[in-house]
């Protein structure tokens, strides 16, 4: 699923005709990918227990999508067990005045991993060309240079020690009517959903374009972007885990040897 879904620099993207559902990529029925998924969470809580541990790597998660595209649900499920001192989420609103005094770039590289942590954003620096340029926040004069900027900034955080994964979670404009639609159907959803939502969603062709701009402009060696069928909840969750396992397998995590002789050791 790693290669499925990652994009190769250079790439036209016509989210169109991307599938926003798995079932074209998975044989198996929801019950299997839902086994295999848990399976897959195990072993990603391993290897972030030996990321934790070794200390020295740094991987930051990009995770961006339309209102209710699935973000936090993601969030929920992929890392559930995960040992929480090692990994830390992030979720980027509407900059604050403070915020908007700086460069864009400004509150996210604040919270850039250190060595031996996982951090995961929700929402990102690609807000600030995809919100701002679809509703003419800023002008194009100020979003266009972003790209260039963005890949550089992201090849700063490469070169010293962190690996980057960016996920779009795709979902087509009738699975998010869905899933507004059960937010306002219950109240302990209420919290979830703002009026904003319904306008944005107005814009939803403008965003695909914005999107699509963004993922061909921003997909590099250093920072691939992988675009993930999220209509059905168990595809995403298990694409996106696998591909995590993957990375993490390929970074080879070690806990940490010590010089010390224990062999000999006994507790008084
Ligand atoms: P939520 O993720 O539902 O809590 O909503 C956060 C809101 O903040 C979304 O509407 C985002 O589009 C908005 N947001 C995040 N970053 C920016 C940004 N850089 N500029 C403007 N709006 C932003
Ligand atoms: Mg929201």
């Amino acid at each position: 699923m790693t290669y499925l879904h990652r994009l190769q620099p250079g790439q036209d993207v016509n989210l169109a005709e991307m599938p926003t559902r798995g079932k074209s990529f998975y044989e198996g029925d929801k019950e299997t990918a839902v086994t295999e998924f848990k399976a897959a969470r195990d072993k990603l809580i391993e290897l972030q227990n030996r990321f934790y541990a070794e200390g020295k790597r740094k991987l930051l998660i990009v995770l961006q999508a339309m209102d209710a595209g699935g973000k936090d649900g993601t969030i929920r499920n992929v890392l559930r067990g995960v040992n929480p001192q090692g990994v830390r989420v992030y979720s980027f609103k509407v900059p604050s005045k403070e915020e908007l005094a700086h460069d864009f770039l400004w509150r996210i590289h604040q919270v850039a991993p250190p060595t031996g942590m996982i951090h995961v954003f929700n929402r990102s620096h690609y807000e600030d060309v995809l919100v701002v340029r679809v509703h003419d926040i800023v002008p194009e004069t100020v979003w266009r240079p972003r790209y260039t900027q963005i890949n550089q900034f992201e090849k700063l955080l490469h070169d010293t020690g962190t690996t980057i994964l960016k996920f779009y979670l795709h979902i087509s404009p009738e699975a998010q009517k869905e899933r507004f639609q059960a937010r306002l159907d219950d109240t302990s959803k209420h919290w979830k959903f703002s009026l904003e939502d319904l306008e944005k969603r107005k814009f939803w062709d403008d965003y695909m374009a914005a999107y699509e701009e963004m993922l061909e402009q921003c997909t590099t060696p250093w920072a691939p972007w992988h675009v993930i069928p999220a209509d059905q909840k168990w595809y995403r969750n298990l694409a996106v885990t696998n591909i995590i396992v993957n990375t993490l397998q390929q970074l080879d995590p070690q806990y940490p040897t010590t010089t010390d002789d224990l062999s000999e050791v006994v507790i008084a």
